[in-house]
C-alpha cells in the first residue's frame, strides 16, 4: 500500500502537502483514485504471480535468488511491488520457448 493512501485525514484537516488547503480541496481526490487503482493492480500482480508459480516456478524462484531479498508471503508490501515490478519488466527468462 502506497504511504500516502495510510494518511487517514479528516476532510476538512489542513492538507498534508502543505498547500494551505482544506483536504478536501487539495489532495484528497488523487488520493482516492489512487485507492481505486490500488486494487486493480494489486489483483493485476497477484494474476501474474499464480501465472509464474503455476507454469514457470523454477524461473520465478531464479528471479528471487538474483534478487537476493527473501519474497514470500511474510514480505512487506513495498519490497513485493519492487520486486515484482523488477521481475515483470526487466527480468530475463532462461529459456523462454519452455
Ligand atoms: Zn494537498
Amino acid at each position: 500500500m502506497y504511504c500516502i493512501s495510510k494518511l487517514e485525514l479528516n476532510r476538512n484537516d489542513p492538507c498534508q502537502c502543505g498547500s494551505g488547503l482544506k483536504y478536501k480541496h487539495c489532495c484528497l481526490k488523487t488520493h482516492q483514485e489512487r485507492k481505486r487503482w490500488e486494487g486493480l493492480e494489486n489483483n493485476l500482480r497477484e494474476s501474474i504471480t499464480d501465472y509464474w508459480q503455476e507454469f514457470h516456478e523454477n524461473d520465478l524462484y531464479n528471479a528471487i535468488n538474483i534478487y537476493g531479498k527473501i519474497i514470500d508471503k511474510n514480505t512487506e508490501v513495498t519490497e513485493c511491488r519492487l520486486f515484482f515490478d523488477w521481475f515483470i519488466h526487466d527480468y530475463i527468462l532462461n529459456n523462454i520457448s519452455s
